[in-house]
């Protein structure tokens, strides 16, 4: 990147937002950042970082124990100038609006860097999953939905998993959402069990994108594709499938971790064991056959591939001035701080940013989409090579918008998206 700095000319209420791990903060200094870059009408500057609708609903349940309990729970539609929002629903004590206004708008800008016809939303509710039971995770989430049920839609708002919610809790959404509406819609969310209507490929989609991604930055960096060696930061659905697809491709995965901890060894990891011990033991610090190492050690391992897929925030300016990786795939949204941007790149750390590395999920949950609208399912291969598609492209798409600018992918990519939100508001004009 130059060294223009990005100067706060437009944004009023900047300085609300300094802390570096502030989401709301990393997603607009670098939204401030491409947008001047690509000089963007004042006018259509201040509509792009206005979320669209913010929702905040007390959700009262019933405890197993018959108390009666109220949390909070919100849906924030960020912009949807090319079609229904899209964008997960969290259940977590951490969820706030400025979070979730954070998130709404990075589905925004990831949906418009692959191109599918969506904009962006985010949900949560503030609570702790692990002390609730799976009734009072139901009543929770039919109430929930019930209480923004007005948003939701195939053609308005359509959310999916996030952060402790998974396919069930998508099932109970969808039911709950058609018996308002008195007949069957699977197309109201995605991410649900392939039984009512999910997609084949779903599970694996954003692991898939990231290794389909890295084998691009791979090859532009006329790096060999065959021992490269990968370093993994979580082992959850990200992390494990795309660990276990670049080895598949010959790349050889040397460190894997989880919250409890990490494992390394140079001479590379069996992945298909891990999961299976994980499958059985829940977490990885009970194995056996490789060296452990904290997590904290893992990001500043000597490797080839960095892959952050676990939590936001982990590589800040503490830490990235160790990072010894020549990429980094960012598979969790938000991982890199705005503060270690700049000194990775002053490092030659070539960033595959979250907005395109993780896009593989929202993709294919575009053909789930698709898919139940048309009432037409396709096979595994088909997913598949539409997601190889989609992804080879859009990777092109940022690399090219980036060597053009001088600039690094991540701005590269929020210029790429931003320009595609902006023609659309152009060419729609404001309804007045
Ligand atoms: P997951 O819950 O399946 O897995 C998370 C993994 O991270 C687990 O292995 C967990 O043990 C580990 N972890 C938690 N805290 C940790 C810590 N402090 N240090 C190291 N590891 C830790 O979640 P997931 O679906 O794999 O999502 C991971 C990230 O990817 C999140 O940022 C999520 O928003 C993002 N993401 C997920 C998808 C998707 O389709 N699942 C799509 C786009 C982005």
């Amino acid at each position: 990147m130059t060294s223009v700095s990005p100067q706060p000319l437009i944004r009023p209420d900047k300085d609300r937002f300094l802390a570096e791990e502030n989401p709301f903060e990393a997603m607009m200094s670098r939204f401030d950042y491409a947008a001047q870059r690509l000089s963007l009408d004042p006018g259509i500057y201040k509509v792009l970082r206005a979320p669209e609708k913010q929702i905040i609903v007390a959700v009262p349940f019933q405890r197993d124990s018959g108390e009666i309990e109220v949390l909070t729970g919100y849906r924030v539609l960020h912009n949807r100038a090319r079609g229904p929002a899209k964008g997960g629903i969290r259940f977590d004590l951490n969820v706030t609006l400025d979070e979730v206004k954070a998130l709404a708008a990075w589905m925004t800008w990831k949906c418009a860097v692959v191109n599918i016809p969506f904009g962006g939303a985010k949900g949560g509710v503030v609570c702790d999953p692990s002390t609730l039971s799976n009734a009072e995770l139901e009543r929770i989430t039919r109430r929930y939905t019930a209480a923004i049920i007005e948003t939701l839609g195939p053609d308005s708002d359509v959310p999916a998993p996030d952060v402790n919610t998974n396919e069930r809790i998508m099932a109970w959404v969808m039911d709950t959402y058609s018996m308002h509406v008195r007949h069957t819609v699977n197309a109201v969310v995605t991410g649900k069990p392939v039984e009512m209507g999910g997609s084949l490929g779903r599970r694996e989609a954003t692991g898939r994108g990231c290794m389909i991604v890295t084998r691009e930055a791979l090859r532009r960096l006329r790096m060999p594709v065959e021992g490269t060696r990968v370093v993994v930061q979580g082992f959850g659905n990200v992390g494990s499938v795309a660990a276990q697809l670049m080895e598949q491709q010959g790349m050889k995965v040397i460190a894997v971790s989880d919250k409890s901890g990490g494992i390394y060894n140079p001479k590379g990891l069996k992945i298909r064991e891990l999961v299976q011990h994980v499958r059985q033991h829940r977490f990885l610090a009970d194995y056996r056959e490789a060296e452990h190492i904290t997590n904290e050690q893992l990001l500043t391992l000597d490797c080839d591939v960095l892959v952050p897929a676990a939590l936001e925030n982990v590589i800040t300016r503490e830490n990235a001035p160790q990072i010894k990786a020549r990429i980094i795939c960012e598979g969790a949204n938000g991982p890199t701080t705005a503060g270690a941007d700049r000194i990775l790149e002053e490092n030659g750390v070539f960033v595959i940013p979250d907005i395109l590395a993780n896009a593989g999920g929202v993709t294919v949950s575009y053909f789930e989409w698709v898919q139940d609208r048309g009432g037409y399912f396709w096979d595994e291969e088909t997913v598949n090579q539409r997601l190889e598609r989609i992804m080879v492209r859009s990777f092109e798409e940022v690399a090219g918008m980036a060597a053009r600018h001088k600039l690094n992918l991540r701005i590269g990519a929020y210029m790429l998206a931003i320009d595609r939100v902006a023609a659309v508001h152009r060419l729609r004009g404001l309804y007045a």
